[in-house]
């Protein structure tokens, strides 16, 4: 039964404890339905309640993880503003847009765990194997744990992370009514000094907003400039940071995913659906482990394993992301313009997308159902 419960005593005991109700957490649970285990989400908001995105991602993900109904504007084109010129990048795959809270609800409706409010206060110490998680609601414990919590690593031994000397990269954005069928960016110093701006269609709204790699860097007033060189409101203010370096995804026994292990892309802060992505892995990992499949050590091993196998992608577009700053804005436009030769635009965006390939979504689905009742293997 999926249920969502408030104000109670949290104390209590689960198979899994999720932390965290956003992409990350909920394709964890969501990996675990149907396996029998006792699955609890907590996150302080309710599901879908707090949007901190533009909410664009290949529109194969929304595919594959049977969601495409949700789906607002397709865009087939990149289109990137750089001083002096606009370029038009003919994509290999299509990138769409959706509504936060739709997509995250939809995600709830496949889970057949519990769900609670409650702030994650930290970790206690494990006893026999046992995680503790302290919440405002009490101490929820499992030998299984997520921490999906976002980019502060709230779980992590170390404290976490905090800003402002943390690679992290700073993002605002607005939400005007307005209609545009580009899906556009900036690489432009008007709008962010080392960073970029951008304008993400959504049905009947625009999604404008300014990001800076550098996190002492403030972006308001690039998001600002931006909508009004757009001719779009400042309404409806959104920001989050966004790690742009991989974190640990294991520490001390617990699954760091999504924004919380540092799967963000660094160089476009495109996170959705590496958290997704990510996600789904911890989720079958923890399943295997409750169907006595495998131990827990070797679960978190190769979560670790995956995670470790993007670091070279990751790497290249840190790399990149570092160096954009230093090109003279007058360079850009030629940069680009070279670029545009569709095999490199074509086998890098491939390339780009499989660091987070869409049809690992379904991967696992018929071998998930042909598959036995379980004992916990802790
Ligand atoms: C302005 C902006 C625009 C973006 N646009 C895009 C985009 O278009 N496409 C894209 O792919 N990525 C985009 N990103 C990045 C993307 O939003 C993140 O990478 C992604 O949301 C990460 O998902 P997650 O599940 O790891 O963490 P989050 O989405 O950050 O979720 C963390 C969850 O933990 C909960 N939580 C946090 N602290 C606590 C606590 N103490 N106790 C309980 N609950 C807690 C939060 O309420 C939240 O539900 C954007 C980011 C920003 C800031």
């Amino acid at each position: 039964m999926t249920g969502v419960e408030t104000g109670n005593p949290l104390d209590s005991a689960h198979d899994v404890v999720i932390c965290g109700a956003s992409f990350g957490g909920l394709a964890a649970a969501r990996e675990l339905a149907g396996s029998g285990a006792d699955v609890l989400v907590v996150d302080r908001y309710e599901i879908g309640a707090r949007p901190t995105s533009a909410c664009g991602i290949p529109t194969d993900w929304l595919r594959e993880l049977g969601l495409i109904d949700y789906e607002l504007q397709r865009f087939d084109e990149l289109v990137v503003g750089v001083p002096g010129a606009t370029i038009r990048l003919d994509l290999p795959f299509t990138f769409s847009t959706f509504h936060y809270d739709e997509v995250c609800r939809a995600l709830w409706r496949d889970c057949d765990a519990r769900f609670e409010v409650a702030k994650v206060n930290g970790r206690l110490p494990v006893q026999n194997g046992v995680m503790s998680i302290d919440t405002d609601r009490g101490t929820v414990s499992a030998p299984l744990v997520v921490d999906a919590l976002g980019w502060r690593r709230i779980l992590a031994e170390d404290g976490g992370v905090q800003p402002v000397d943390a690679p992290l990269t700073r993002a605002l954005e607005v939400h005007p009514p307005g209609n545009s069928d580009d899906l556009a960016v900036w690489v432009d110093r008007r709008y962010a000094r080392a960073g970029y701006g951008w304008c993400f269609p959504a049905g009947e709204e625009l999604r404008i907003g300014a990001c800076s790699y550098v996190p002492q860097d403030h972006v308001r007033v690039g998001a600002d400039t931006l909508a009004k060189d757009l001719g779009g409101e400042h309404v409806r203010y959104q920001g989050n940071w966004i790690p742009h370096r991989l974190q640990p995804p294991v520490d001390n026994g617990v699954f760091f995913v999504g924004d919380s292990a540092g799967q963000c892309l660094p160089l476009t802060a495109e996170g959705i659906r590496t958290a997704l992505y990510y996600g789904i892995a911890a989720g079958r990992e923890m399943r295997a482990v409750f169907e006595g499949r495998q131990r827990r050590e070797k679960a978190l091993a190769n979560y670790a394993e995956l995670h470790d196998s993007h670091r070279t992608g990751f790497g290249i577009l840190l790399f990149v992301q570092k160096l954009i700053p230093w090109i003279p804005p007058r360079l850009l436009a030629p940069l680009f313009r070279i670029y545009k030769t569709q095999r490199l635009v074509d086998i890098t965006f491939k390339a780009y997308l499989g660091l987070a390939p869409p049809d690992f979504a379904s991967e696992g689905q018929a071998q998930r159902s042909a598959q036995e009742r379980p004992r916990v293997a802790v």
